[in-house]
C-alpha cells in the first residue's frame, strides 16, 4: 500500500533543511585560485592605504605658503633641487622657493604640502633646473592622503563574500599570498533509474541518457561546492544501499535523482530506511518538485531529488543551494528574489505554489517574467533560457498577464 504522505509548506521545507546545520571549513588557497571562492575570515586593513601622504600627478612638490602671492602678473620662480619618481623617497630638506620634481604616486617630501601639475608650470635652467609658477597653489592640493582611501582597522570584506577581482585586489594590498577560503564542501551524486544511459553510451529502445547528474553536477559547481560524481545506479535496492552507505564517507553531502516518488521501483524512501537516516520531509507543497526528500544521517545530509528534470533543477537551487552557501559562510544564502510583472497567464488554479522556470527580463527598472518553455517538470528544455523562478502560491484562482508576482532570480542576467 502507498503510505499518504502530508505535504509541507515550501518555507516550512527550506526551514527545516536550514535547521541542519552543517558546518562550514577553512583551508588556504594561494591567492591565485582565490576567484570566486568565499572568504573565511573578514578581511581588515591592517595599515592605511595610502600608508603615506603620495603626489596624485606627476608635477613639482612645494610649500604652499612660498606662493601665497603669487599670481600670473607676479610669477614666482622655484629652484628644482631633487627628483623623485614613484618607489622613491627626497632625502633633501626643502626650504623657501625650492620645489622637487615628482611623479605619480611618490611620497610627499615632508617639507612640501602641495604639488603644482608639470602642465601648470614653465621650466627653465641655467645650469641648474627651475620652474616658474603664475597661480596659487593651495595646501593639500595634488595630494592623495593618508588614508583617505582605506583607514587602518576597518573591515573591508566580509567573511562569506564571494572573491571577485576587486577582492583579489585588496587581498594583494594587504598581503594575502595566501587566503582564507571556505573549504568547498563534497557533495556526492547519484542518478537512479534503470533506464538511464551514461553520456557516452549509444542510445536503446526505452532508455534515455542521465542528464540530471551533469545537471546537477553544474549547479553545485555554480553554489560553490565541489562535485563529486559517483555514477548511475540501477533500480536494485540491495545494490543502490551498498552504493550509498560506501561514498556517504567521502562526502558532506549525498545528492541522488530520481526514486523519490512511490513508484514500484522509488526506492529511496527505502534506502533511506536502511541506512537510519531521518527523513526530514518527503513531501512539499510546490511544483515541480513535490517529491523531493530531504534526510539527515550522522551531520550529513541526504538529498533525494525528483528525476524529471526540472523538478530536480528546481528543488537543488531551493534546498541544496541555501546549504551550500551556509558552508560557505555566506550572511544570505538564499537566491534573491524582486518584484516582476507576469507577462503570461496562468489559468488554472493549483494548491501547490508553482515555480515556472521563466526567463526574466529588466526593461527601465521593471522585471518582466515568463516561462522560458513548456511548463512540465519533465521537460528539460525549459531550463536552457531560465534565469529566474517565478513564484505562483498556491490557492489562487489562476494568475493573470500584468499581475504583480515574485521571481527568485538564478545566477545570469536580465537583458
Ligand atoms: P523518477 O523520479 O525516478 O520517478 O523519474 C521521473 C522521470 O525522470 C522519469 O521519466 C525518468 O526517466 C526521468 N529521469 C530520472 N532520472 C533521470 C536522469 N538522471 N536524467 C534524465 N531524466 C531522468
Ligand atoms: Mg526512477
Amino acid at each position: 500500500m502507498v503510505k499518504r504522505r502530508t505535504p509541507l509548506a515550501v518555507e516550512e521545507a527550506v526551514k527545516k533543511v536550514m535547521d541542519c546545520k552543517l558546518e562550514g571549513k577553512k583551508e588556504y588557497v594561494s591567492i591565485f585560485e582565490s576567484l570566486d571562492r568565499f572568504l573565511a575570515e573578514d578581511i581588515k586593513a591592517d595599515h592605511d592605504i595610502p600608508r603615506f601622504d603620495r603626489s596624485a600627478y606627476d608635477g613639482y612638490a612645494l610649500r604652499s605658503k612660498d606662493l601665497a602671492d603669487c599670481t600670473e602678473e607676479n610669477p614666482l620662480v622655484l629652484e628644482v633641487i631633487d627628483e623623485i619618481g614613484a618607489g622613491y623617497v627626497c632625502k633633501k630638506n626643502i626650504g623657501k622657493n625650492e620645489a622637487v620634481r615628482i611623479m605619480t604616486g611618490a611620497m610627499l617630501p615632508s617639507d612640501c604640502d602641495a604639488v603644482v601639475m608639470l602642465e601648470d608650470v614653465v621650466e627653465s635652467s641655467d645650469g641648474k633646473p627651475y620652474i616658474t609658477v603664475t597661480k596659487q597653489i593651495h595646501k593639500g592640493e595634488n595630494i592623495s592622503f593618508k588614508g583617505e582611501d582605506v583607514k587602518e582597522g576597518v573591515v573591508l570584506v566580509k567573511k562569506g563574500t564571494k572573491i571577485n577581482a576587486g577582492t583579489v585586489a585588496l587581498l594583494a594590498t594587504f598581503g594575502y599570498e595566501q587566503v582564507p577560503v571556505a573549504k568547498k564542501p563534497r557533495i556526492g551524486v547519484f542518478a537512479t533509474g534503470s533506464e538511464l544511459l551514461e553520456v557516452n553510451e549509444a542510445l536503446e529502445e526505452g532508455k534515455i541518457r542521465n542528464s540530471n547528474a551533469y545537471m546537477i553536477m553544474a549547479q553545485i559547481k555554480q553554489a560553490g561546492a565541489e562535485a563529486v560524481y559517483f555514477g548511475k545506479l540501477a533500480d536494485v535496492l540491495e545494490e543502490s544501499y551498498e552504493a550509498m552507505k560506501e561514498s556517504l564517507a567521502d562526502v558532506d553531502i549525498l545528492l541522488t535523482t530520481g526514486g523519490v516518488s512511490v513508484g514500484d521501483f522509488d526506492l529511496l524512501p527505502d534506502i533511506y530506511e536502511k541506512l537510519g537516516a531521518k527523513v526530514l520531509f518527503n513531501k512539499i507543497a510546490m511544483r515541480p518538485g513535490s517529491v523531493t526528500t530531504i534526510a539527515s544521517l550522522d551531520g550529513k545530509l541526504l538529498f533525494g531529488l525528483s528525476g524529471n528534470p526540472s523538478a530536480c533543477f528546481v528543488g537543488f537551487e531551493l534546498f541544496a543551494r541555501p546549504i551550500v552557501r551556509t558552508m560557505l559562510f555566506s550572511e544570505n544564502p538564499h537566491l534573491p528574489t524582486a518584484s516582476a510583472i507576469l507577462t503570461a497567464d496562468f489559468p488554472t488554479a493549483n494548491a501547490f505554489t508553482r515555480f515556472i522556470r521563466s526567463r526574466t527580463v529588466l526593461e527601465e527598472g521593471v522585471f518582466y517574467t515568463g516561462p522560458s518553455g513548456t511548463d512540465k517538470s519533465s521537460i528539460v528544455s525549459s531550463l536552457i533560457h531560465a534565469n529566474a523562478l517565478t513564484v505562483l502560491p498556491g490557492g489562487k484562482n489562476g494568475y493573470k498577464a500584468g499581475e504583480r508576482v515574485q521571481v527568485i532570480l538564478l545566477e545570469g542576467n536580465f537583458n
